[in-house]
């Protein structure tokens, strides 16, 4: 189960990690009166469960009430990397003196905990880890013995931070081992003026297999965090799944969706979305998937890639005349139909060639038709 940021502090909290004093707020009114009990100046941070929310706008510092009345209803609202706005975390702002990052996962490979560290923390983490990879710490943990006052005093050291933030490596190594978490991630983790440090974010993502002894999670659960596309797909009955690129993907069957996935990253394109239509690919179920792909802005072609098993070539490619008929304007439409009546399903789709719907014999041709199309 992944976390909001103020659910992420609030399992943070638990364990002694320091963050900010503050609340959640679903309203304008509701964000005032947060702020007012925090004590100015606050900041005022959007609640969506994506990276980026200071590009996008989506934090803002605020002096006074008038301030946070502006802010939480520019923010509330607002659609960031198409994840909608529901909620903002109002929090008393902190004079930074310095950004840090850390975070602690599993790194299955090794089998160990891996702790990561940085002195450059604030911006984005993956540019540091790829323009100066000796710039983050890394610490591996065998999951019985953990994480020793003394390691984690060797391993801010050679971060480069200070004594001062090892009860919070510690407290945060708590949240993670003993808390059940597959992750908790601080970027960044601060040190303020006055010489606190402070958890200023959380990302954190709790074990799913761990929830039967923590009934306390419950209160995590029932929060929307489906991006917008995906609940409309979800309410259709497809598996979505959102992704950021321009190709939309239709296949039938989870495994032939991931192996479309690859071939338009092979092709040099990159897919908007995992969807599987599953078995039987009736022209409603095809409606209901272009439906939602035209939904995405991002959707510059959509690669529909069916193998007929039970279900036969010429049927689908019925459905998908049919659907397209039904849905009107939108993306190119680049088909390969293979397996049972291919040949067929070929033939009535090649009746209904144009500028909308084109076919392709293989998996491949059809990849490199869409990523074209997509760049076009
Ligand atoms: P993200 O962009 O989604 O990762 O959001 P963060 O919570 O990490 O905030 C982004 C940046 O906003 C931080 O790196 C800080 O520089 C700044 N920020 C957030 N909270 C405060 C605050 O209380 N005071 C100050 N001065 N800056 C803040
Ligand atoms: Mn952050």
């Amino acid at each position: 189960m992944d976390l909001f940021e103020f659910q992420g502090k609030q399992h943070l909290a638990r364990f002694g990690v320091p963050v900010s004093t503050g609340g959640v707020a679903a309203g304008v009114d509701a964000a005032v009166a947060t702020a007012d009990s925090a004590g100015y100046p606050v900041v005022v941070k959007a609640q969506v469960q994506v990276g980026g929310r200071g590009k996008a706008g989506g934090i803002r510092a605020c002096v006074d009430a008038d301030q946070v009345r502006s802010a939480a209803d520019a923010i509330l609202g607002m659609v960031i990397s198409g994840h909608t706005v529901r909620r903002v975390l109002v929090e008393g702002a902190v004079d930074i003196a310095a950004e840090w990052y850390a975070s602690f996962t599993v790194d299955r490979s090794a089998r160990r905990h891996l702790g990561l560290l940085s002195a450059e923390g604030g911006v984005d983490i993956e540019q540091v880890a790829a323009d100066r990879p000796a710039a983050i710490e890394r610490l591996h943990l065998g999951p019985a013995a953990g994480l020793a006052a003394e390691a984690a005093a060797g391993w801010a050291a050679r971060a480069g931070l200070p004594p001062a933030a090892v009860p919070a490596l510690l407290s945060l190594y708590r949240s993670f081992a003993e808390g059940d978490a597959d992750l908790v991630e601080v970027n960044p983790l601060v040190l303020t003026g006055d010489g606190r440090v402070l958890a200023l974010d959380a990302k954190v993502t709790l074990d799913d297999n761990a929830a039967y002894r923590h009934p306390e999670w419950a209160a995590f659960a029932g929060l929307e965090v489906l991006d917008d596309r995906e609940r409309l797909a979800h309410e259709k009955g497809l598996q979505y799944v959102g992704l950021d690129g321009t190709v939309g993907v239709i296949a039938n069957g989870a495994g032939l969706a991931m192996s479309t996935l690859d071939v338009v990253n092979q092709a040099g394109g990159s897919p908007a979305n995992f969807l599987d239509i599953g078995g039987g690919a009736s022209a409603a179920v095809m409606a209901s998937a272009l439906d939602v792909l035209a939904s995405d802005e991002r959707v510059r072609s959509i690669f529909v890639n069916i193998f007929g098993g039970i279900t036969r070539g010429d049927e689908v490619a019925r459905g998908i005349v049919a659907a397209l008929a039904r849905a009107g304007g939108g993306a190119p439409v680049v088909v390969r139909i293979d397996g049972t009546n291919a040949e067929e399903g070929r033939a009535l789709l090649a009746a209904h060639q144009s500028e909308r719907l084109v076919s392709r014999a293989t998996m491949q041709a059809a990849a490199e038709e869409a990523v074209r199309l997509a760049r076009a």
